[in-house]
C-alpha cells in the first residue's frame, strides 16, 4: 500500500534536517509522498522538490502558516502553493520579519533575566528566514546556559514564561485567502493539538479545504473524531508526522503513514481549483 507524510519541517524554518536528508529518510521508509511544510517558508521547497525527484518521491510543496481566530492560535498548512507567488511571497516575508524581530526580543528578555545569551549566536544557528523559538532554546543549550531544549521552555520560552514573546498573527480568514490566491489548498493542521474544532465551521465558510486528521499527536479517538469532521464537511483528510528532525530524540518521520488516495484527492482538488481558474469569466467577445 502507498502511503505520505504531508507534515514536514526542514532547517529552513525550526527542523534539524537538510531537504535532502529527509527526502533519504523518506525514502529509506518507503513514502510514495511527502510534503515540505515549514513554517511561514517555502524556502525549502526548490530543495527538497529537486531531492524527491531523485528519489522517485511526488512532491506536494506546501507550508504552515501560523494564524489566529479570536484569540485562538490556528496553524494552517497550504499546500500547492505557487511558491513563486509575488503576493505570497511578500506577505509571509513580513512574517517572517516578525519572527526576527521576536528573536531580539526574547534574547533581550533573557539578558534582563541575566542569561547572557547572544543573539548573533541565535541567527547563525538558525540560518534562515524563519526562526523561532526552537532556535532560541537550542542556543541556550549550545552555550550550556541551560541543560536541555525542556528546561529553555520550561524556564523561559514556554507560553507567559519570562521570555515568552507573543508573536503578531495573520489572521485564520486571511491566511485561507492567501494560500487560495497563490494556487493553494487551506488545512487546519493538528485540531486536536491546538483544540480549535470550534473553529472548523467558520473556516469551512471562508473556504477551508481540509483537515489534518492524522497527527502524531492524536489519538486514534481523536483522529477518528476529525475523519469524521471531515466527511460532515466534505472536506480533504490529510496527516503528517509533523517530524522536527532530531530536536527530540528519534525523528518521528515514519510514526503517520497516510493512505495515499487522500493525496490523490488532494492533487484532483488542486487540478480542478487550477482549471476553474484558467477558464475566462465571460466568454470572450467575437470581434464585429
Ligand atoms: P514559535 O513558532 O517560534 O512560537 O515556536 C513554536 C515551535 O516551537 C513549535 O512549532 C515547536 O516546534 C516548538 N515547541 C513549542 N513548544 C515546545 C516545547 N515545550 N518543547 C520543545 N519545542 C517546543
Ligand atoms: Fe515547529
Ligand atoms: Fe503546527
Ligand atoms: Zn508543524
Amino acid at each position: 500500500m502507498k502511503f505520505a507524510d504531508l507534515h514536514l519541517h526542514t532547517h529552513f524554518s525550526d527542523g534539524t534536517f537538510s531537504p535532502e536528508e529527509l527526502v533519504g529518510h523518506g525514502h529509506r521508509l518507503g513514502f510514495a509522498a511527502l510534503a515540505l511544510t515549514d513554517h511561514d517558508s517555502v524556502e525549502g521547497c526548490p530543495r527538497m522538490a529537486a531531492a524527491c525527484e531523485a528519489a522517485g518521491i511526488v512532491f506536494i510543496p506546501g507550508t504552515e502558516l501560523t494564524a489566529e481566530y479570536n484569540d485562538t492560535e490556528i496553524h494552517l498548512l497550504g499546500y500547492l502553493v505557487d511558491t513563486q507567488n509575488k503576493k505570497f511571497l511578500s506577505d509571509i516575508a513580513k512574517f517572517q520579519a516578525v519572527r526576527q524581530n521576536r528573536i531580539h526580543e526574547m534574547v533581550a528578555r533573557l539578558n534582563g533575566l541575566n542569561v547572557p545569551l547572544k543573539v548573533e549566536s541565535v541567527f547563525a544557528l538558525a540560518n534562515c528566514q524563519s526562526p523561532g523559538r526552537p532556535h532560541v532554546a537550542r542556543a541556550l543549550v549550545k552555550a550550556g546556559l541551560v541543560a536541555n531544549l525542556d528546561e529553555a521552555f520550561e524556564r523561559f520560552l514556554k507560553k507567559s514564561r519570562p521570555a515568552w514573546v507573543p508573536k503578531a498573527k495573520m489572521s485564520a480568514l486571511e491566511a485561507v485567502e492567501l494560500i487560495h490566491q497563490a494556487g493553494g489548498l487551506a488545512v487546519m493542521a493538528h485540531p486536536g493539538l491546538n483544540r480549535t474544532d470550534d473553529v472548523i465551521p467558520a473556516l469551512v465558510e471562508a473556504g477551508l479545504d481540509g483537515i489534518e486528521c492524522f497527527h502524531t499527536k492524536h489519538s486514534t479517538v481523536a483522529s477518528e473524531r476529525y475523519l469524521e469532521i471531515a466527511d460532515r464537511f466534505h472536506l480533504l483528510v490529510t496527516g503528517g508526522s509533523d517530524c522536527h528532525g532530531l530536536s527530540k530524540g528519534k525523528p518521528l518521520i515514519g510514526t503517520v503513514k497516510l493512505p495515499y488516495e487522500h493525496v490523490e484527492k488532494l492533487l484532483a482538488k488542486a487540478g480542478s481549483q487550477k482549471s476553474k481558474s484558467e477558464i475566462p469569466h465571460s466568454a470572450p467577445r467575437t470581434p464585429r
